[in-house]
């Protein structure tokens, strides 16, 4: 099932999307609870009943948690490639470590820095000359718990999204702690909508990003360094993960800092990314003005 947060004459909602039919159909609950958009129906004991479908073209979607309730985890240099074109790249405050990590690179990025599909991504060139995108399968935590063994960990799952780990890469250089690098405004695009774990097979999902129609990042989830459950393992072995928990489990290689030279993001530049089973992240840059 594939589950949306929109906005329709300024009420926000959650919905059930049917791909092939073009539209939305709202669960039945009060506004007040869909405020929480997805985290809604994750609270649930059972699914609401839908309404009537709409056609999603008249939907303004948000993103399927559009404010989490608290830091979204990330990993980092989860994919070989990846781990390689960053360590050479000069802006890696962790590459003394060597190129692919031992352990898992856990960062955050701060709840308040998710945007949806389609909302402008600001670029500010006070803050930061070198602004790179990163496509990414998130895992959205639905079951919490401590010390969740690796063989148990997709029981805690409930299900994926898409995101763009947006990064001032001279930022996270400057800093050895990622999150200021990570967090800025906007820096957090995620959806379009969420999945159920069920449409989804870890085995088999690609992942891919094009900049202005040029395909820069071409992956599957079998590149991964650390699997999903090992990432689960990992973060709630003494961290209590709670139910709405977002990971974003890592980048593939072809991020602009692995070009020579670096191709980083400028105004009117549009990141489209595609993952199989989720749909397709749309987001352009623009700058930002005070
Ligand atoms: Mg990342």
């Amino acid at each position: 099932m594939k589950v949306a947060t929109y906005r329709v004459g300024g009420e926000r909602r959650v919905g059930l999307i049917d791909a092939a039919r073009q539209t939305v159909s709202p669960f039945d609950i009060p506004e007040s609870e869909a405020q929480l958009g997805v985290l809604a129906l994750i609270d649930r004991p059972s699914l609401p009943r839908v309404l009537s479908p709409m056609p999603l073209k008249e939907a303004v979607l948000e993103a399927p948690i559009p404010r989490p309730r608290r830091n979204i985890y990330c990993v980092g240099k989860n994919y070989h490639e990846h781990a390689k074109e960053f360590a050479s790249s000069g802006f890696d405050s962790s590459a003394a470590a060597g190129a692919v990590p031992k352990h898992p690179i856990i960062f955050s990025k701060v709840p308040e820095c998710v945007v949806a599909h389609q909302h402008p991504v600001l670029i500010d060139r006070n803050v930061s000359q070198a602004i790179d995108y990163e496509a990414e399968l998130g895992v959205i935590i639905g079951k919490g718990g401590r010390g969740v063994r690796a063989q148990d960990a997709l029981d805690h799952v409930w299900g994926y999204t898409i995101i763009n780990d947006v990064t001032a890469r001279d930022l996270q250089g400057l800093y050895s702690q990622w999150l200021i690098g990570k967090s800025q405004d906007t820096f957090c695009p995620m959806g379009p909508w969420a999945v159920t774990k069920d449409e989804i097979n870890l085995s088999d999902t690609t992942i891919k990003c094009w900049i202005n129609g040029e395909l820069r990042q071409d992956a599957n989830t079998t590149d991964l360094i650390f699997d999903v459950p090992t990432i689960i393992a990992t973060i709630s072995a003494g961290v209590t993960l709670v139910p709405g928990d977002i990971i974003a489990t890592g980048t593939p290689a072809g991020v602009g800092i692995g070009f020579k030279p670096p191709k980083y993001l400028v105004p009117g530049d549009v990141a489209r990314i595609e993952i199989s089973g989720v749909g397709v992240l749309e987001n352009e840059f623009r700058e930002y003005r005070a």
